[in-house]
């Protein structure tokens, strides 16, 4: 067994690029701040893609796809989104061995040219609502990177919609969030507080931007999802008008919304321990590793004859049959608990006599996490153990997230706690507040949540009358 992980409360940065890179998820590239997502780690991503594709389309919604160069005239279109965007922006000056008449942008998001092309396409009422997702990479020149989290291209899926009414824009807004918090709950066991971010958080360009936070197993905050409100902003740059039914010229207004790799990061974080990843069986690109151990031929042959049983009743599920005889079966326990697979099946001599296999949790280390279960209806308890896993990181991590947070009602207390806690505290809005808190604590708004549960109240920053409550957190 190689060298073991660098453990969380050593240093949580370099566990969690140990585990990802001997995990076998990604490396990095030749170019500095690129990564190359490996199979392991890429198996994982299609299942989140699978996962958000299948709920966009029952909520509408269809695929295409835009070109990754965009005019640097599109963008120059809305001030607020070029200010926002242009000192991370990558920019093709030369192509064919000449120089361009107009640089090209490489799409940090796709607002612009699908406005244009929105502008092009739509022409009356009749055209409306338009929901198209697009699943592409974009690039954003990041300064400091780190695997998953922020890297200078990366995947994603964005979502551009167009619609007659404001009211409508903003029920898609919402819906999708919910979309996002369904995703990140039931399959990737994440619990997530659905929120509006602050003003100095909010998407530039946007009227408001709504996120899903969730908190990592160092106590930061990941924003793993967003949701924005365009208004009628990017309407009106690029022109995105239609005929009312009173034959009518109106601008649309627009919503876009996306979800990236940073969600691998955030499944990594959310539920790993010192032994490795943990991953949701929903998602897990290995659900069940069937490892066989024998010591002769006599008990090989034996042993592999159940593995083929075995394989028979798991069909329908993701397994895989470790049975490479060039390692012990420790190592491969060790192995595969590093993936994170969810569920290990061990089958030993003994176990083919008895009729039985032994069922290993991931989530539950030790003796503990094993059950011996006759072969008799195995393919049912597996599926049913893995559910119940399913639910065991969903809880385990709403009860981590819910131990590690607390209310503050004074500077102090924000100041005291935030470092490895969300604080939820009242807030006037006021955006000097956020660069006191940033300049003492490093701490910033993560999100006005939704669900508000008190009267108004009196800012615990800066004592002004407050409405609302923030979460304040450390953030990724
Ligand atoms: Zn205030």
């Amino acid at each position: 067994m190689a060298d073991k992980i660098t453990p969380r409360n050593q240093d949580y940065g370099r566990w969690y690029t140990e585990v990802i890179q001997r995990a076998g998820m990604a490396d990095y590239a030749p170019v500095r701040g690129c990564m190359v997502i490996m199979p392991y780690g890429y198996a994982l991503w299609e299942n989140i893609k699978e996962g958000l594709d299948r709920r966009f389309k029952e909520t509408g919604h269809v695929n295409a796809y835009f070109p990754l160069f965009i005019p640097m005239s599109f963008l120059q279109k809305e001030a607020e989104h070029v200010e926002g965007f242009s000192p991370e922006l990558a920019i093709v000056t030369h192509g064919g061995g000449k120089e361009l008449e107009e640089p090209l942008v490489i799409r940090p998001t796709s607002e612009t040219v699908i406005g244009a092309m929105y502008a092009k396409w739509i022409r009356s009422y009749r055209d409306l609502p338009l929901l198209i997702n697009q699943w592409a990479n974009v690039v954003r020149w990041e300064k400091r990177t780190r695997l998953f989290l922020r890297t200078t291209e990366f995947l994603w899926q964005e979502g551009h919609t167009a619609h007659a009414t404001r009211e409508e824009a903003e029920e898609e807004t919402l819906r999708i969030l919910d979309v996002y918090a369904d995703f990140a709950e039931r399959d990737a066991a994440i619990p997530v507080i659905k929120g509006r971010k602050s003003e100095s958080e909010k998407f530039a360009g946007g009227v408001a931007s709504y996120a899903i936070e969730a908190m990592m197993g160092n106590y930061w905050a990941l924003q793993a999802g967003t949701s924005h409100f365009l208004g009628q902003n990017f309407a009106k740059a690029f022109d995105i008008t239609y005929l009312d039914q009173d034959n009518t010229l109106q601008y649309c207004w627009t919503t876009s919304w996306g979800v990236s790799t940073r969600m691998v990061g955030a499944v990594i974080m959310a539920h790993g321990d010192d032994q490795g990843l943990i991953l949701p069986p929903k998602l897990a690109p290995v659900q069940v590793v069937v490892v066989p151990i024998w010591r002769d031929d006599a008990q090989k042959s034996a042993v592999l004859a159940t593995v083929d049983q075995v394989e028979r009743m798991l069909t329908g599920l993701r397994f895989q049959v470790d049975d490479r005889e060039e390692y012990s079966a420790g190592w491969k326990f060790n192995e595969w608990e590093l993936k994170g697979v969810p569920l290990r099946i061990e089958i030993g001599p003994r176990d083919v006599q008895k009729e039985q296999v032994v069922l290993a949790r991931r989530d539950v280390a030790g003796k503990a996490g094993k059950s011996f279960v006759p072969m008799a209806g195995l393919g049912e308890r597996v599926k049913d153990m893995l559910a119940t896993i399913q639910q065991a990181l969903y809880d385990r991590a709403l009860a981590f997230r819910e131990a590690n947070t607390v209310e503050a009602a004074t500077y102090d207390e924000i100041v005291a706690a935030v470092g490895d806690k969300f604080v939820r505290a009242y807030w006037c809005g006021d955006a000097e507040d956020e660069v006191r808190l940033k300049e003492d604590t490093k701490a910033t708004t993560r999100c006005i949540p939704l669900d508000q549960d008190g009267p108004p109240g009196v800012c615990a920053i800066c004592g002004k009358p407050a409405t609302e409550k923030v979460i304040l957190a450390r953030a990724y």
